[in-house]
């Protein structure tokens, strides 16, 4: 239940700067969303890849929200440390790999928010320019579909609040959730479907791989030697 999650009336009620305190100043608003991010994966994996770009993780669970939120605090200073981090528990010195990560990890936060009914709320029209769908929940019974995180009525939602030439990222391990969410994108006016090769063309290849492998199931998937079906579309202009 939602009942006791906080959202703005608006989006130009909404204070990023508790969420980015070095970067959310003289307006800047995050202009990357990971829905549905889980444990956070995906935005560790492409913090560094724009490190002067706002990101957004939405999680509806109250305590995977706070594992993420943790775990970015613990990178940022992490990412200050230039010394080497010895475990309590190894004799042998381990080298922190984050430090001098590209951007310090400041440009990732997290929220907990249902992004399938509070979205608006949080960004302006066309605010964003990358929208992540990641192993969302499949929803695997008819009567459940309308549950899923892809549906037309959110499509609008999503096309509302992404700019044209915008992307929409979605991947998943489920083939009918795959056909699902390709023929729902397809059939939607504002979107058209781009391939990995085009992506990757576009120098998109490290966000593509990131969607890929970047998140923990994604990895769960990979480690179980199963089948990772991707898809992208970008979002075009308004013919009226
Ligand atoms: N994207 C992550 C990954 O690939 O590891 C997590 C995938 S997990 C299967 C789906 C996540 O979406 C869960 O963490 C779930 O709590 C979250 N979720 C489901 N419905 C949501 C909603 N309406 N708003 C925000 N998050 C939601």
């Amino acid at each position: 239940s939602d009942h006791n999650l906080a959202y703005p009336p608006s989006p130009a009620h909404f204070d990023w700067s508790p969420h980015f305190p070095h970067l959310a100043h003289a307006g800047k608003r995050p202009e990357v969303a990971d829905i549905g991010c889980g444990f956070g994966g995906l935005l560790i994996a492409i913090a560094p890849l724009m490190p002067d770009t706002l990101i957004v993780g939405m999680e509806i669970r109250a305590q995977v929200t706070q594992y993420v939120t943790d775990r970015i605090a613990a990178l940022r200073l992490a990412a200050l440390d230039n010394d080497i981090e010895m475990s309590s528990t190894d004799a042998v010195p381990k080298k922190n790999i984050w430090a001098g990560t590209p951007g310090g990890f400041q440009n990732i936060s997290v929220l907990r928010s249902n992004a399938m009914k509070f979205l608006p709320n949080f960004f302006e029209k066309a605010q964003l320019h990358t929208l992540f769908f990641l192993f969302p929940d499949p929803h695997f019974k008819a009567r459940k579909h309308k549950a899923r995180i892809i549906s037309p009525t959110l499509l609008a939602e999503y096309a509302y609040v992404l700019r044209v030439g915008g992307i929409v990222y979605t991947v998943t391990d489920v083939y009918d959730l795959h056909n699902w969410m390709v023929t729902h994108l397809d059939a939607f006016p504002l979107f058209k479907r781009i391939d990995e090769a085009t992506l990757r063309e576009q120098g998109k290849g490290d966000i593509v791989d990131a969607v890929l492998n970047g998140t923990e199931e994604g990895q769960k998937v990979e480690r179980n030697g199963g089948q990772k079906y991707f898809a992208a579309f970008i979002r075009i202009e308004d013919e009226k």
